[in-house]
């Protein structure tokens, strides 16, 4: 059946299961005493360990070797090179059974999968383990189509750190089919308007734009990936971050999830983003997400000024 499947099919049924081996990576060097962190651009704010270079190599190796035609695209500015010794060639069965819709057929030629080794560096330095994904975004004709969010550390925390066989979780989504591995329950309180943000990167134009969404809650953690999966399960129903700070990778997963069950991903000023292989990397005109929600009024709620300020 493997081979019988469309392309695109077979690339998120690779990325699925590449990403469980990335998260065996990163726990393995989560044990290590010194985990390489090196500042991107000499800021204390933009790290990168051990375990951000080699998931990437590991996952951009896999991927390259049986999909050698497709653009992929990962944060991390390291050798590119075929890393053999971390090859992983396995296909999610689940994945597999999926219908994928007629529009998501492809020779390759127009994907491109946008991988962000290990979103929630601080988090994971810091040890908030829960807040740290793994995403591999797909994008067909420059439209986020499938998307995989791995926590290579659910069930597990730093006072509990022994991971068990199963360690780890693996949430999934096409769009036009929906998203897996996970369940949403609905908030007690419908009125409920919970906001999830940023850890580390507030700035003056994020905190305007929170007040001006009106939550009823706010929750600061640390990854587009773990903010998104919030919305996806109901804990959280908006994920608001008005700066250029994120990147394609952070967020193409996350959108192709959210838009497979009805939600929304887009810049503050309800522009869905692309992600062709020429695209602008940054997320300049930052991120506004939500699911079950009326996202047209939460744009509008948005301050012009923010709007004018992030609209570059
Ligand atoms: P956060 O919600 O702040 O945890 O950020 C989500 C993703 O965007 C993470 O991968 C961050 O590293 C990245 N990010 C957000 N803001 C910045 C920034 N100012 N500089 C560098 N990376 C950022
Ligand atoms: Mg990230
Ligand atoms: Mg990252």
């Amino acid at each position: 059946m493997a081979n019988s499947s469309p392309l695109v099919l077979r690339l998120l049924a690779a990325s699925a299961s590449v990403s469980r081996h990335a998260g065996s990576i990163i726990r393995n060097i989560s044990t290590k005493k010194d985990v390489g962190v090196v500042l991107k651009g000499g800021r204390a704010d933009d790290p990168q360990t051990e375990a951000d270079r080699q998931a990437q190599r590991c996952i951009i190796s896999s991927l390259k070797h049986q999909f050698p035609t497709v653009t992929i695209i990962g944060e991390e500015d390291i050798d590119g090179g075929c890393d053999e010794t971390l090859l992983h060639t396995g296909l999610d069965e689940e994945v597999l059974k999926c219908s994928l819709p007629e529009g998501l057929h492809s020779d390759g030629s127009d994907v491109v999968v946008w991988v962000d080794p290990l979103d929630g560096t601080s988090e994971f330095t810091a040890g908030f383990w829960d807040n740290v994904t793994v995403l591999i975004g797909i994008a067909v004709k420059g439209e986020a189509a499938c998307g995989v969010i791995h926590q290579p550390f659910f069930g597990m925390s730093p006072d509990n750190p022994t991971p068990s066989s199963s360690a780890g979780r693996t949430c999934w989504g096409i769009t036009g089919v929906g998203s897996f591995g996970y369940t949403y329950t609905a908030p007690s309180n419908p009125a409920r308007r919970s906001i999830a943000s940023t850890r580390t990167h507030s700035t003056g134009h994020v905190k305007d734009t929170i007040e001006a969404l009106k939550p009823t809650e706010q929750v600061n953690v640390g990854g587009a990936g773990c903010k998104v999966l919030m919305l996806l399960e109901g804990r959280a129903d908006v994920y608001a971050f008005a700066s250029p700070g994120t990147s394609k990778w952070d967020t193409c997963a996350g959108q192709a999830m959210l838009e497979a069950v009805g939600g929304h991903l887009t810049d503050i000023a309800g522009n869905k983003y692309r992600y062709t292989a020429d695209v602008t990397l940054k997320n300049t005109r930052g991120v506004l997400a939500s699911l079950n929600a009326d996202h047209k009024e939460l744009v509008d709620l948005v301050p012009d000024s923010v709007k004018q300020a992030l609209s570059k």
